[in-house]
């Protein structure tokens, strides 16, 4: 059924029904609880349709808001698993065998096509060789499913041992453009070619890292992206409590934001060769998830 749908929308990429150059794969998004607080499903799906996004990777918090996404927009909203089962499930996610019972069924039954994201931060539990982590990688293995990942490290070590280890499983890297420079992320493409990197959320009101002043690619970016221009993807993740002073608490409304990540995204999209930016900005996130 996945393989269908995404040759449907291929096939009408092909025969001209939708545009290449304004159809966009919005690969990293999120709707979770403080979200929903906000920003309705039916106004998140608005939202989505508005800008022209055909395909999209969600995540939610707790898992099944993903769920409820897909429900309203179709299917060209792609749910992953998300190990964070509850409000505060990112927390003790990594103690909970909840987690791995609830991500089989999910796999099982079709609902999921992906887990993640899991954030691993420096200095912070869980490591990699998390025991609930392992089975959520076996599970990806057997239903055949990507997983993204984040993984907050001075090197490319951690994330080298991970891709190394499962070269059966397809790993998105996700944010690229933190610590790790593009000479880092290029160990990574050279020696697992089972990773897509992951631009989300590097736009200047949050994290930055990756674009000049226009908006545009720094040099070492965009000499990377031209080199691997089938290794990128990108998303507008529209998390937007992450930068301010607010209490957890409260809702989160980046999904009023969106205009603004979408235009930022197509901004640095539009300075790259059309074949390229084709490929990052649509095609590649249909590559890791139907292959
Ligand atoms: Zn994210």
């Amino acid at each position: 059924m996945k393989k269908y749908i995404l040759t449907f929308i291929y096939s009408m990429l092909l025969t001209g029904k939708v545009s290449a150059s304004d159809n966009f794969a919005d690969s990293h998004i999120h709707f979770n609880w403080d979200h929903r607080e906000e920003t309705s499903v039916e106004e998140v799906v608005d939202i989505l349709r508005q800008h022209n996004v055909g395909l999209t990777i969600v995540a939610g918090t707790p898992s099944e808001l993903a769920l409820e996404l897909r429900e309203q927009g179709g299917e060209w909203i792609i749910p992953f698993f998300s190990p964070y089962i509850h409000e505060s499930g990112k927390r003790d996610w990594y103690k909970d065998e909840e987690v791995v019972k609830r991500a089989e069924s999910g796999l099982k039954n079709g609902q999921y096509y992906g887990i993640g994201e899991v954030h691993f931060m420096n200095g912070f539990l869980p490591k990699i060789d998390n025991p609930i982590f392992l089975q959520l990688i076996k599970l990806a293995d057997k239903y055949n499913v990507p997983m993204l990942i984040h993984i907050d490290s001075g090197n490319e070590i951690t994330f080298q041992q991970l891709c190394l280890a499962n070269p059966n499983i397809r790993f998105i890297f996700a944010h690229a453009g933190g610590n790790l420079r593009p000479d880092y992320i290029e160990k990574i493409l050279n020696r697992c070619d089972n990773v897509w990197i992951d631009f989300a959320a590097r736009d200047p009101w949050r994290y930055g890292g990756i674009s000049k002043d226009d908006y545009t690619l720094l040099p070492d970016w965009k000499t990377l992206v031209l080199k691997y221009p089938e290794r990128f993807i990108t998303g507008t993740d529209p998390v937007w409590k992450v930068t301010r002073w607010s209490t957890w608490d409260t809702g989160d409304e980046g999904w009023t934001h969106y205009k603004k990540l979408y235009d930022y995204h197509w901004t640095w999209l539009n300075d790259l060769p059309e074949e390229v930016r084709k490929k990052i900005a649509w095609e590649n996130t249909q590559t890791l998830l139907n292959k």
